[in-house]
């Protein structure tokens, strides 16, 4: 059976309902296709909107982040039922724009998986290295560690929902793609290291790629065998790149 690819569009802190509404509409005139599975990650003031628009659609929609607690005196905090009541189905967790400017470690992250789990929400866990680690030779140690936590502190039903999501930091939002090569090189090495502790859990698992996607190099990313789709940033924003990206 051939495995379906998954993209993803994380809208970061952008969009407004004007520009929203023509997105999502473009998005859901696309013809469904049984080869990709396509979803939107969106700020959560947009969450309803999504789903007014999206509902009964192909496309999914979720949250950007989500909240280790299940509820109470937690002001400013979202949690995971809560974003279940609007029908989100994916959450992204660990991006690397939390780890950086909100200190997410990666106990908070296995934390936030397991909350997201609980919900029936399935969790995106953004993995990835810096530019720095990159050239002093630590990709797979970073990454490596990363995943680790998931893979030691969650139960086989939770790693079974798990998506994995290869994002480079230096890539992101810089324009500067990894080439297939080196995408390719860390997903066999995160594939390798998922079928270590369960060898059929790494052959169901979704592992995309993210950092500077674009419609030019999204066909090419996506046929190396470990690549099993897309986290889009910038490129999720624009109906026309973003459905090219999903069609690649
Ligand atoms: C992202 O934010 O997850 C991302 C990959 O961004 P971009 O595509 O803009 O690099």
């Amino acid at each position: 059976m051939v495995k379906k690819k998954l993209v993803i569009g994380n809208w970061k802190m952008q969009g407004d309902f004007v520009s929203n509404a023509a997105l999502l509409q473009a998005l859901v005139a696309r013809p469904s296709s049984d080869q990709t599975d396509v979803a939107v990650c969106v700020p959560y003031p947009y969450i309803s909107q999504c789903q007014a628009i999206l509902a009964g659609s192909s496309v999914g929609w979720g949250a950007q982040d989500v909240s280790v607690h299940r509820q109470g005196a937690f002001t400013g905090e979202v949690s995971a039922a809560m974003l279940r009541e609007f029908a989100c189905t994916y959450v992204l967790v660990g991006h690397s724009e939390r780890r950086a400017y909100h200190g997410e470690s990666d106990s908070l992250i296995v934390s936030k998986i397991i909350e997201a789990c609980f919900a029936g929400i399935t969790p995106v866990l953004c993995v990835g290295e810096t530019a720095a680690q990159r050239e002093s030779g630590q990709t797979q140690l970073v990454v490596g560690t990363q995943l680790q936590a998931a893979l030691a502190q969650l139960q086989p039903e939770q790693l079974a929902h798990l998506v994995l999501a290869y994002e480079p930091v230096w890539a992101i939002g810089t324009g500067k793609t990894a080439s297939n090569e080196q995408a390719q090189d860390v997903h066999a090495f995160l594939r390798q290291k998922v079928a270590q502790h369960d060898a059929d859990l790494a052959c169901k698992m979704n592992i995309i790629y993210g950092g500077s996607v674009n419609r030019d190099n999204a066909g090419a990313l996506f046929s190396m065998p470990d690549i099993d789709g897309g986290l889009v940033g910038g490129a999720s924003r624009k109906a026309d790149d973003f459905l090219a990206i999903c069609h690649a």
